[in-house]
C-alpha cells in the first residue's frame, strides 16, 4: 500500500472538520483503530487525519511518591503513566504510533499556540517516533472549509521549535513551583491533622492570593466616615429636575447651615454648558476583554466564556478564542462574513448597512499575538440548535465584530449651573446626538441618556425640594471573576489561556468564596504561611519576570535550562524554611482547614430557636445525613430535618424563594444536581434548577 500523510489534530471535532474540508469530494471515511476515532481523505494524496485528546504527554519526577520534597528531577511521560484515570490515553497513543508506520509525511495540525505546538511537537517525537523534524506544519485560525483547505496547500515547512521550546519550560517550571509548595503545604497539614487533603499553590497562584489578601485586609479594616450630601429639585415649565450641592460636607452642622439658607429660595440659571465626545468604536475581541464582557454582560466566570468560546470555535462559528490580539488583519474577508451573515435574519440590516459603505477599515486595538487574529465570527450558520449561553457568547461575537467597521459615537454632556442665593448647584445631562458603533453593539452598549429641561441663562427656577442626605464613605470593592483577570493581565501575570484556570483553583481549593471574591480563612493562612516563609513565591515582580523570561525565549537568548536553575534557586531555600517550620505551619493550616469544614457544614440560622445553627449531620447510631440545630447539643433546641440519603448535599448561600428558609445543594450520583428546600411546610416543596455553575 503507498504511503500516506498523516495529519494530527488536537481534538477530535477539529480531526473531523479538517477531514471534511480536505477531501476532494468532501466525503471522508470514517476509520476506527483500537476505538480511535480517525479519517481517511483523499486530496492529492492519501491522507489520514487522527485527533489527540489534548496533551498526551505530561511532566512527572523522576522518583515516584508524593510524600517528600524537595523533588526537582523531572522528566516527560505519555500522561496514563503519571495520572489516574488517564488509562484512555495508552489506547490513543498506541493508535497514533500503529497509524505513524504507514506514513510516509506527518502534518501537526494542532492549534497553533504555545500548548498545541507542545502537543503536536510530542506526538511527533513519542509517539510517531523521533518525526518532530520531518513533519509540517498547518496555521489557521478558524476551522472553515475554505481556510483549511488554503492552509494545507500552504505548509509551514517546519514545527516552531521556539514556541515549543517556551512550551516544555512552562510546564517543567509550573511543575516545579507547584509539585514542591503544595507537598510542603499538604505535608505539613497532614502531619498536624492526621488527614490527608491536597493544600495547592502554584506560581501564579501565590500572587494572585496576595491581591486577594491585600484587598480583603483593607476591606475589613475599613472604617466608614460619615459624610453628609446635599440635593435640591427645581421646577421649569411643569419639569422636576434635579440637581446636586458643589460639594459634600464633613460636618451635620455646616450641612444644616447650608441647607437652611436655601430653603425657601429662588434659583437663578447661572451658566449652561455644552460639550461634544467623540467615543470611538470598541477594539474587536481578544479573550481577556470578551470573557471581562461576557462576566459584566451575562455574569459568566472566565472559565465558562472560554469553554463556550472554545466550542463555537470547533463548531467552525467563531475564529480561535486563546487570542491576546485586538486586531483584524486585511487578510480576513470582512466582506464575506458580513456577507455570511446577512442571510442569518436578526444580522440582515446592521449587515446591509455596513456592506453598502465604499470601504471596511476596523478600529483596532494596541494589543497583539504573532499567531493569531482577535475573535471574529465566521458567519457560517450553525449546523446544530446551539444552547442559550452559547448563542449568547456568539451574538456578542457578532456584535462586536460589527460594531469595529463602524463610526464614532457622539455623545452630548450638558451640564447647568443653578446659583440659589450664594450657593452653586449643578445638573448634568447626556444625550446621544449619533448612535454610530452602538447600534451595531446593541443592547450590549446601552447607555442611559439623561435630559435636562431646556433652559435659558439668567432664567429663574423654582425650588421644590432640598434634600439633605446622611452618607457613609464606601470600603474598596472586593474583586469579581472580571476584575481580577483584569487585574492579572495588567500585572503580566499568568497568561490567556491559564488565568481562568488559576481562579477556579482558588475557588475549588477553598481558598476563596463568593461571587465578589472573599478570602476564607484557609486561604488566609495559605498566604500567610508562604509570606512569612518564601516571599519570593507570592512576589508579583518575580513571577512578572519569569513570566517574561519564559516568553523570550521563544524569541531568543536565554535557555531553557537556564531558566530551569533559576527556578530552583529560588526554590530550594523557600523549601528549606518550610520543611524547618513545617510543624508551626502545619497546626495553623490544619485549623483552619477543621474551621473551614465546620463552616461548609452550617446551613443557617435555625428558624425555630432563632439562636442555634443548622447543620448537616451524621446520626452515630444510622449513619444517616439530617439536618440539625447545633443547639440539640446543649439540650436547647432538638429541630432536625430529613435530608435524601443517597445524594451529596453541601452548603449554598441561597434561600427559598417561598418561604425564605436557607436552601442546599443535592447532588445524586449521576451528578444531576438541584436545590432543596428542607422546609416540610413550604409553600412549593421541590424546584429543579438548570444550569448550575462550577462557581460556589
Ligand atoms: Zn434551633
Ligand atoms: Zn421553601
Amino acid at each position: 500500500m503507498k504511503k500516506y500523510t498523516l495529519v494530527v489534530t488536537e481534538k477530535p471535532d477539529a480531526a473531523r472538520r479538517i477531514a471534511l474540508a480536505l477531501d476532494k469530494q468532501h466525503k471522508p471515511i470514517r476509520m476506527n483503530v483500537d476505538g480511535v476515532p480517525c479519517h481517511a481523505a483523499e486530496n492529492s494524496g492519501r491522507i489520514v487525519i487522527v485527533p489527540a485528546l489534548g496533551h498526551l504527554y505530561t511532566v512527572t519526577g523522576e522518583r515516584s511518591g508524593r510524600d517528600f520534597y524537595p523533588t526537582f528531577a523531572l522528566r516527560w511521560v505519555p500522561r496514563f503513566l503519571a495520572e489516574r484515570g488517564a488509562g484512555r490515553i495508552r489506547v490513543w497513543l498506541s493508535a497514533i504510533s500503529k497509524l505513524a508506520k504507514g506514513a510516509g509525511s506527518f502534518v501537526d495540525a494542532c492549534d497553533y499556540d504555545i500548548e498545541g505546538s507542545l502537543i503536536g511537537y510530542s506526538i511527533m517525537k513519542y509517539a510517531c517516533g523521533n518525526k518532530e523534524r520531518l513533519s509540517k506544519r498547518m496555521k489557521y485560525s478558524t476551522l472553515t472549509e475554505e481556510e483549511l483547505e488554503r492552509s494545507y496547500g500552504e505548509l509551514l515547512p517546519s514545527l516552531d521549535f521556539t514556541l515549543i521550546e517556551a512550551g516544555k519550560t512552562r510546564h517543567e517550571v509550573d511543575w516545579l513551583y507547584g509539585i514542591n509548595l503544595s507537598r510542603a503545604l499538604t505535608i505539613a497539614a497532614k502531619k498536624a491533622s492526621g488527614k490527608y487533603e491536597t493544600l495547592s499553590t502554584g506560581r501564579v497562584q501565590g500572587p494572585v492570593l496576595m491581591f486577594l489578601g491585600t484587598r480583603e485586609a483593607s476591606v475589613k479594616c475599613f472604617v466608614p466616615t460619615p459624610y453628609w450630601e446635599m440635593k435640591a429639585q427645581f421646577e421649569s415649565g411643569g419639569q422636576i429636575f434635579e440637581a446636586c450641592y458643589e460639594k459634600t460636607f464633613e460636618t451635620k452642622k455646616e450641612a444644616e447651615t447650608r441647607y437652611n439658607e436655601c430653603l425657601r429660595k429662588t434659583g437663578r440659571i447661572e451658566k449652561i454648558t455644552t460639550t461634544r465626545h467623540l467615543q470611538l468604536p470598541p477594539p474587536p475581541f481578544d479573550l481577556g476583554t470578551l470573557q471581562g464582557e461576557a462576566y459584566r454582560l451575562f455574569a459568566y466566570t472566565p472559565k465558562r466564556t472560554l469553554e463556550i468560546t472554545q466550542r463555537l470555535y470547533l463548531d467552525a462559528l467563531i475564529s480561535y478564542p486563546r487570542t491576546s490580539s485586538q486586531k483584524l488583519p486585511s487578510n480576513v474577508d470582512y466582506r464575506a462574513i458580513l456577507r455570511n451573515l446577512n442571510r442569518l435574519h436578526r444580522y440582515k440590516s446592521p449587515t446591509a448597512e455596513l456592506l453598502a459603505l465604499p470601504s471596511l477599515k476596523p478600529r483596532e486595538g494596541t494589543k497583539d499575538d504573532p499567531a493569531h487574529p482577535a475573535i471574529y465570527p465566521t458567519g457560517i450558520v450553525p449546523g446544530r440548535s446551539l444552547a442559550a449561553p452559547e448563542e449568547k457568547i456568539l451574538d456578542l461575537v457578532i456584535g462586536r465584530f460589527m460594531a469595529v467597521f463602524s463610526t464614532p459615537a457622539v455623545l452630548q454632556c450638558a451640564r447647568i449651573y443653578i446659583k440659589v442665593g450664594n450657593q452653586l448647584f449643578f445638573s448634568t445631562g447626556r444625550t446621544l446626538l449619533m448612535p454610530g458603533w452602538r447600534k451595531f453593539y446593541g443592547p450590549y452598549a446601552c447607555m442611559e441618556e439623561v435630559l435636562l429641561p431646556s433652559l435659558e441663562e439668567g432664567q429663574k427656577v423654582k425650588i421644590e425640594k432640598v434634600l439633605l442626605l446622611d452618607r457613609f464613605s464606601q470600603p474598596p470593592s472586593r474583586y469579581n471573576p472580571g476584575s481580577l483577570l483584569r487585574k492579572m493581565e495588567k500585572v503580566q501575570i499568568g497568561t490567556k489561556s491559564t488565568r481562568a484556570d488559576v481562579l477556579q483553583t482558588l475557588y475549588d481549593r477553598r481558598y476563596v468564596k463568593n461571587e465578589r471574591i472573599e478570602m476564607t480563612d484557609l486561604g488566609f493562612e495559605v498566604l500567610e504561611t508562604l509570606k512569612d516563609y518564601c516571599p519570593a513565591v507570592v512576589s508579583v515582580e518575580l513571577t512578572r519576570e519569569l513570566e517574561h523570561r519564559m516568553e523570550k525565549i521563544q524569541a531568543t537568548g536565554d535557555t531553557r535550562e537556564k531558566v530551569l536553575d533559576d527556578v530552583v534557586s529560588i526554590l530550594k531555600p523557600a523549601l528549606e524554611q518550610l520543611k524547618a517550620k513545617e510543624k508551626i505551619i502545619g497546626e495553623k493550616l490544619s485549623s483552619a482547614m477543621v474551621k473551614r469544614r465546620l463552616e461548609e457544614r452550617i446551613v443557617g440560622s435555625c428558624p425555630v430557636c432563632k439562636t442555634g445553627k443548622l447543620m448537616i449531620l451524621h446520626s452515630r447510631k444510622t449513619g444517616k445525613q439530617f439536618i440539625g440545630c447545633s443547639n440539640y447539643f446543649n439540650g436547647r433546641c432538638s429541630t432536625s430535618f430529613a435530608l435524601p440519603q443517597e445524594n451529596l448535599v453541601s452548603v449554598t448561600s441561597k434561600v427559598c424563594k417561598h418561604c425564605g428558609w436557607p436552601i442546599v445543594l443535592t447532588r445524586t450520583r449521576r451528578r444531576r444536581a438541584w436545590m432543596l428546600c428542607f422546609n416540610p411546610e413550604c409553600p412549593k416543596k421541590r424546584r429543579r434548577e438548570s444550569g448550575l455553575q462550577n462557581m460556589p
